[in-house]
């Protein structure tokens, strides 16, 4: 800041942009404090529906689409922008990640996928059945639901998708991280033990319940593999907010979730409230210990 200069000179610092998920071509920096995420349009109505609804602050910022290099994107703010050497925690919500329509559709033609015993032997070689090891194979919908079971998505509603910390050091491989004691540790390291942090994180995520519980959106919308995205850096500031609408669908006409209930096929119940429930209770845990 010129504090003599007589003209106003604004300009922000240059910040590493830190994507803790997702495909790495899919974002792009955009103009002044907002980033480009690639377009999906399931995203687009969600942002638009969400800035005239009682979740609006727990959100980016939405601003429409844009085209660059014959490409659209979504453009929307980017909530690192406000801090100094932020630490960044993604967390996915809900006790599923896939939409009850994907699981519909990934049954239609069940293909053999090497690709996905791979991935589940490489989490787990016990995993497979001995015929799906004789075929080394599995089918999608079966790699869909067996992957929920191995994180902490099946058992407390809500999985650590990526950490960034401050200090440079960052973790993406929480895959097989299910266990309350060993999520506890890690939401634990995230704050470096500071109860000040996670006083202020709780009450940011006590205040998002109440807006959820009030939102006319999140009643009638299934919310899958949505993420809350946990900031704070060393000037105390801590902030969460809701990110990743690619997954977010109306439900039928009148229908609506209490996003408490347990999933049973068809109920499209997605378990958002009772993993943020959980997630409060950790926190609080650790902030009174
Ligand atoms: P996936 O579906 O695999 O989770 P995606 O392509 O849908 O990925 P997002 O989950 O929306 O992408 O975002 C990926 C990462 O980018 C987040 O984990 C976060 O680190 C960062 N990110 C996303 N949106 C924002 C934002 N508005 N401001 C700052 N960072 C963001
Ligand atoms: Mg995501
Ligand atoms: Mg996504």
């Amino acid at each position: 800041v010129l504090k003599y200069s007589p003209f106003v000179v604004s300009f922000r610092k240059h910040y590493p942009w830190v994507q803790l998920s997702g495909h790495a071509g899919n974002f792009q920096a955009g103009e002044d404090g907002r980033i480009l995420k690639r377009f999906c349009q399931c995203e687009q109505h969600s942002l638009e529906q969400l800035m005239s609804d009682p979740l609006r602050p727990f959100v980016p910022a939405y601003y429409g689409t844009v085209q660059r290099d014959g490409q659209a994107f979504n453009q929307m703010e980017d909530l690192l922008a406000d801090f100094e050497g932020p630490s960044i925690m993604d967390c996915k919500m809900g006790s599923r990640t896939y939409l009850e329509e994907e699981l519909v559709k990934a049954r239609e033609r069940p293909r053999p996928r090497k690709d996905m015993y791979e991935k589940m032997v490489a989490v787990d070689p016990g995993a497979p059945t001995p015929e799906e090891h004789a075929q080394g194979a599995v089918t999608k919908p079966r790699y869909m639901q067996w992957r929920e079971t191995v994180s902490s998505t099946s058992t407390l509603g809500f999985r650590i998708e990526g950490i960034k910390k401050a200090n440079g050091t960052c973790n993406t491989n929480f895959k097989k991280t299910q266990e309350v004691e060993q999520v506890t540790k890690v939401l634990e390291d995230f704050v470096d033990g500071n109860h000040g942090l996670l006083r202020k994180y709780v009450a940011r995520l006590e205040h998002l319940r109440e807006a959820l519980e009030n939102s006319p959106f999140f009643k009638t919308h299934e919310v899958v593999g949505s993420s809350l995205l946990f900031v704070h850096d060393h000037t105390g500031l801590a902030k969460v907010w809701m990110i990743d609408f690619g997954k977010t669908v109306a439900l039928p006409d009148h229908q609506t979730l209490s996003h408490r209930l347990p999933w049973a096929e068809g109920n499209r119940e997605d378990g958002y409230l009772w993993g943020l429930d959980n997630m409060i209770c950790l926190l609080q845990g650790l902030a009174q210990s």
